[in-house]
């Protein structure tokens, strides 16, 4: 039977290739974005590649549009195989230094409301379709931003860029994983973070190394494993990342 995936974000960047490269595995598609004209576009990109996708309206920060796509969801398919929490927006406006002293909470709250809060409500909208899936893989886009590990490490490339509010968000969104992997540990539904890796697009600006398409590949990648795989885990390419 054929597969049915949600990307959210899916009208740019990692999301339209993850998007694109789950339609290549013959899974149908659904193409959440929150702008209409941006979500057709993609849309119309994707099926002139014959791939089988549709545009669904999702802002996961509009309670209304999560219920009218869980609605569409158990209506027109009745179960969900896999589900990419890949929206986010990235609002600190600088990547350098830490702005832990000096962040609005507009900024916190907008941040969350989005990369947290949104990607929770979504998910828990959609477990009971997840849970009719005889393979439920649930895969959060998160940031080595996020990593309590990498933010210890002095040596890390990455330890002098500490946005606030995009790496808070992140770290509540690797909690999020933890936990629902361990609350769903009784079923056949796996829940993992993956890092894309520095990836060309307009959160990772165009000094990146990596093209969306390489960004794309572990959360893919997660998404296809199978029963032996894992499940609460962080990695970026099967690499383990620490927390
Ligand atoms: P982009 O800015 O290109 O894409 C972000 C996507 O999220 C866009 O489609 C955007 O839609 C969408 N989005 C934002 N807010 C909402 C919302 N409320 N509802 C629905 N969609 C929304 O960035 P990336 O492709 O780089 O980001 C994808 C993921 O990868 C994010 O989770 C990001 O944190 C993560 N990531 C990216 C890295 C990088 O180097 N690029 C590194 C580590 C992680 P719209 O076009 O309407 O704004």
């Amino acid at each position: 039977m054929t597969k049915i995936a949600l990307v959210t974000g899916a009208n740019k960047g990692i999301g339209f290739e993850t998007a694109k490269q789950l339609a290549q595995q013959n899974i149908k598609v659904l193409l959440g974005a929150r702008n209409e004209t941006e979500g057709k576009k993609a849309e119309g990109i994707l099926r002139d590649l014959s791939l089988d996708v549709t545009y669904i309206k999702l802002d996961i920060s509009d309670s209304t549009d999560i219920e009218n796509v869980k609605n569409y969801i158990e209506g027109e398919h009745g179960a969900l195989d896999i589900l990419i929490n890949n929206a986010a927006v990235f609002l600190d406006g600088e990547w350098f230094g830490n702005n832990t002293e000096t962040v609005t909470l507009k900024t916190l709250r907008d941040t969350f409301d989005i990369n947290y809060f949104g990607t929770v409500e979504l998910t828990q909208a959609l477990l009971p379709a997840i849970r009719k899936s005889d393979a439920g893989r649930i895969v959060n886009v998160s940031s080595v931003s996020g990593s309590f590990g990498v933010h210890l490490d002095e040596t890390h490339w990455l330890y002098a860029l500490k946005p606030y509010a995009y790496s808070a968000s992140k770290t509540a969104l690797n909690q999020f994983t933890v936990f629902l992997a361990n609350a769903l540990s009784d079923s056949k539904i796996k829940v993992n973070a993956v890092n894309p890796g520095w990836v060309q697009t307009s959160i990772g600006s165009d000094q990146a190394p990596l093209t969306p398409a390489e960004g794309a590949k572990s959360g893919v990648e997660m998404a296809l494993i199978d029963e032996n795989g894992p499940t609460g885990t962080f990695s970026q390419s099967g690499e383990i990342l620490p927390w």
